[in-house]
């Protein structure tokens, strides 16, 4: 099942952010992200990170 989890997890985690300042979760294309045309709805910053690194 581990082919199932992962689908799972790539359904959950893809195109999800995290603001790099205050850690609010973004969902946004990953292109937008790049560009820098998403910004944080809690302190307005671009820094983002992907979700799953730490
Ligand atoms: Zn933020």
């Amino acid at each position: 099942m581990a082919t199932k989890l992962a689908a799972t997890h790539a359904r959950l985690f893809k195109n999800m952010f995290v603001c790099k300042n205050c850690k609010t979760k973004v969902r946004a294309d990953s292109r937008k992200i790049l560009e820098g045309k998403v910004r944080c709805r809690k302190c307005l910053k671009k820094a983002f990170r992907p979700i799953r690194k730490k």
